[in-house]
């Protein structure tokens, strides 16, 4: 049987895949066997869902009520967040927090607490997430609800508290399948702060960065703003995708097929701002409409570096960082800035109030030098490191910027998590 890949297909480890239909299942299994992680959709881009020995809940993944109400749905956790677009988007719901991909699963959605392109306004997942249910490592299921230690350890908690069973979460109310998006072009990176701040009210916002540009014009980038339309709209459909067959060879990527991309991406723009209706699809999740783009960095894989900085010293770190990679000449195809809101109680949870940055890296001769350099900046400006992104971050580094990291390990010891759910992540960062 194949073995199971993250989405940047490195590191590549051999593993079991184990399935369960119900509850009794999985819990005779977790009684029966070591050490083991979860798995959902295999969308995290590191390490954190690899393990030789891997609980797979995506076909754990029934609807089982929706209320419709107060908009509350009861799901199992292998559902995946495009299933629940299909299904509730012609009839006018969507969901409250989102990530870049719609090919999630809620279970990887809460494990990592993911967060969107309005967490300056609406937070992280967690922020709609009523409750859920969660099989420790001796099979008893506890229900957990906002406030309990168990739901802030595990909303970001990486899988390493047990495994999600099924949750609750609150939709929004929406009239259109359709975003009034309004683009904004900018010069350097005081231009693009200037625009995050101009259109902060606005619920949706990202920025994609020029990662080549130099000198003066550092941090240039397409500012993308954006709320739903009422145009009444909701005939929302599946659509056909295109599909990257094969790795591409690893020479294919360098520095002038990016810098090519990026003067192409940016130069079709037109200058100052534009307006445009674009689908939720385009306006949320460009990337899922190339399956398997993963494969355009070559069978060696990638990694994406993402980092978020304090408000305040946003300016001034990412100047530094984005020129640290100007120098390295190991640009990205994709660098996406995003404004982020007040950080939350969950233990693990990385936004905080700033800015953060994420870039993909093809692996390859001297990324994790680079790398390592662009940590010791983070941290100089009180930064953080995302774990569902990351594949190397060293344990000193990781454990300085998250301080409720001890909380998270004594709870671990308090249920013996730790010698049940481990990922490759969690033994290298020693969570
Ligand atoms: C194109 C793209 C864009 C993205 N954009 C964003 C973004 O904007 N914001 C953001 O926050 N993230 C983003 N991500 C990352 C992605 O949303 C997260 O990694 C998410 O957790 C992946 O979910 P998954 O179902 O694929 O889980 P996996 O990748 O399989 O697992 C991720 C983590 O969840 C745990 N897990 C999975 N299922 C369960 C379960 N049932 N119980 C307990 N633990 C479980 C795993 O152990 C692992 O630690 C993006 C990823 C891609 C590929």
């Amino acid at each position: 049987m194949k073995n199971l890949e993250s989405w940047g297909k490195y590191p590549k480890i051999k593993n079991k895949k184990f399935i369960f239909r119900d509850n009794e299942e999985l819990k005779n299994f977790l009684l029966e066997n070591k050490e083991f992680i979860s798995y959902g959709n295999g969308r995290s881009y590191g390490d954190s869902a690899l393990n030789e020995n891997i609980i797979y809940c995506k076909n754990y993944n029934y609807f089982l009520d929706f209320d419709e109400k107060n908009g509350i749905l009861h799901c199992q956790s292998g559902v995946m967040v495009s299933e629940i677009l299909e299904i509730f988007v012609p009839k006018g719901w969507f969901l409250k927090i989102t990530a870049g991909t719609k090919l999630i699963t809620i279970g990887g959605a809460i494990a990592s607490d993911i967060h969107g392109k309005n967490h300056h306004i609406e937070g992280c997942f967690s922020e709609c997430v009523e409750e859920f249910n969660l099989m420790l490592p001796n099979g008893i299921i506890k229900n957990c609800k906002k406030d309990d230690e168990l739901f802030l350890a595990t909303c970001g908690g990486m899988g390493l508290t047990g495994i999600i069973l099924d949750a609750k979460i609150s939709l929004k109310k929406i009239s259109s399948k359709n975003i009034e998006q309004t683009t904004i072009k900018t010069k350097n990176l005081q231009e693009t702060f200037d625009a995050f701040e101009k259109y902060k009210d606005i619920p949706y916002s990202v920025a994609w960065i020029d990662c080549l540009a130099t000198e003066e014009n550092i941090g240039k980038c397409l500012l993308m703003v954006g709320d739903f339309s009422d145009d009444r709209d909701l005939n929302y459909q599946k659509k056909k995708n295109l599909n990257i067959p094969f790795n591409f060879p690893t020479f294919a990527l360098n520095r002038l097929s990016v810098k090519i991309f990026n003067w192409l991406y940016y130069s079709k723009a037109p200058n100052g701002t534009s307006k445009q209706k674009v689908d939720i699809d385009t306006f949320f999740y460009p990337l899922d409409s190339i399956n398997n783009w993963n494969r355009i960095y070559g069978k060696n894989g990638f990694t994406q570096y993402q980092f978020i900085l304090p408000k305040e010293k946003s300016y001034e770190g990412l100047k530094k960082i984005l020129n640290e990679i100007s120098i390295s000449g190991m640009g990205s195809f994709l660098a996406v800035l995003k404004l982020y809101g007040e950080e939350n109680q969950n233990y693990l949870s990385f936004p905080i109030k700033g800015y953060s940055l994420a870039l993909d890296f093809k692996i390859q001769d001297g990324l994790f030098e680079l790398l390592d350099k662009l940590d010791e900046i983070v941290l100089q400006y009180d930064g953080r490191i995302y774990l569902t992104k990351d594949v190397r971050v060293k344990k000193k580094i990781f454990e300085q910027n998250y301080p409720k990291i001890d909380r998270f390990r004594e709870l671990r010891k308090k249920y013996k998590m730790d010698k049940k759910f481990n990922s490759l992540q969690s033994k290298r960062v020693k969570i």
